[in-house]
């Protein structure tokens, strides 16, 4: 372990190398055990020798940007976390076409947006998560996608750099072949149209305020816990089931909308899973409904 560290912080740089780093720092959700090796690569070369040494090292990796849809558990991972995020957090816009580094996050392109005048992005705009998790997630709200603006990613794959673009992309409900393969983004081209200053600023404003009255986002969570089950909501399956404000431990699910598990303050990911498996089994046996997790969960 000692010798892969030092490869790590001669490649990255010292600072960029983290050693039993606690996963709640890294997590929306605030939860999580320490991973032995976290790093944070500075740039896309940064980016590609910590995937370069990461394979080398034969050690188990996983890539994080924001952690604001992953649960990382208790006993932590064993290997090694890169995270994508600040250190790769460009955001250029040219006429109508925005290219973010894959570390920025989904809120500052949207208001790079707003300032070039570009319509959008506006019902992305609250998402609190970076680029490259948006678009391997292919990220949504308020009846808009990733996929709508999506023109092409570069990605980083078997160790090459290549380029993908939307149809190749494979965009799906909260999927996309650049997850189902693996692949790294580094960077996404996305194309908006012009529009007018204060009708886009408006649009983002009302959606926040949606957003801020019926989510729980003054309490640590990973968003929606459970993907949309075809032809139902996941939050009323819930509700109907008579789990609204249920808990086990710290881990509750949310009383202000169903569909989100909150951690009251001190859960522990053990408590989340606890309470996913019990309302997975509650909703199936009363509706036949088997809710599907959209939370990433990781670790041992
Ligand atoms: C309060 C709240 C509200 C939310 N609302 C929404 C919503 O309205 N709609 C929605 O879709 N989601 C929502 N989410 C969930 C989350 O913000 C999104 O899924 C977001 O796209 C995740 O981005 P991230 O950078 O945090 O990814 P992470 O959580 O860090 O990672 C998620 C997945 O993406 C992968 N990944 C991350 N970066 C990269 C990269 N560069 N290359 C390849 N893979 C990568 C990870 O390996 C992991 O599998 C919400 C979350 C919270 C906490």
């Amino acid at each position: 372990m000692t010798e892969i560290t030092g490869k790590f912080r001669e490649a990255l740089g010292e600072e960029n190398v983290l050693l039993d780093e606690p996963m709640g720092k890294h997590t929306t959700f605030r939860i999580g055990g320490n991973a032995d090796i976290f790093v944070t690569p500075q740039g896309i070369e940064g980016v590609c020798r910590a995937v370069r040494l990461a394979e080398e090292s034969g050690l188990p990796y996983y890539f994080i940007g924001n952690g604001s849809n992953l649960l990382v558990r208790d006993k932590g991972f064993r290997g090694i976390i890169i995270q994508i995020y600040k250190g790769l957090s460009y955001i250029n816009a040219e006429d109508n076409i925005i290219r973010a580094g894959a570390g920025a996050l989904l809120s500052s392109v949207a208001k790079k947006a707003l300032d070039c005048s570009l319509t959008g992005m506006e019902c992305l705009s609250g998402i609190p998560g970076t680029v490259g998790g948006a678009v391997c997630m292919n990220a949504g709200a308020y009846g808009g996608e990733i996929k709508d603006i999506f023109v092409s990613a570069k990605v980083l794959v078997n160790g090459n750099v290549e380029t993908i673009d939307n149809a190749s992309s494979q965009f799906g409900y909260r999927t996309s072949s650049i997850m189902r393969e693996g692949m790294t983004v580094l960077e996404a081209v996305f194309e908006l149209e012009k529009g007018n200053y204060e009708d886009i600023k408006a649009k983002m404003a009302e959606l926040a305020q949606q957003r801020n009255s019926k989510q729980p986002v003054e309490l640590p969570s990973a968003g929606s816990t459970f993907k949309r089950p075809e032809g139902y909501f996941a939050g009323k399956l819930i509700d109907d089931s008579g789990l609204r404000g249920y808990s086990v431990g710290q881990a509750q699910v949310s009383p202000k909308h169903c569909g989100f598990v909150v951690n009251n303050g001190g859960a522990t990911a053990g408590e989340v899973i606890e309470l996913i498996d019990h309302v997975r089994k509650t909703v199936y046996d009363k509706f036949g409904v088997m809710l599907e997790p959209e939370v990433r969960i990781i670790g041992e």
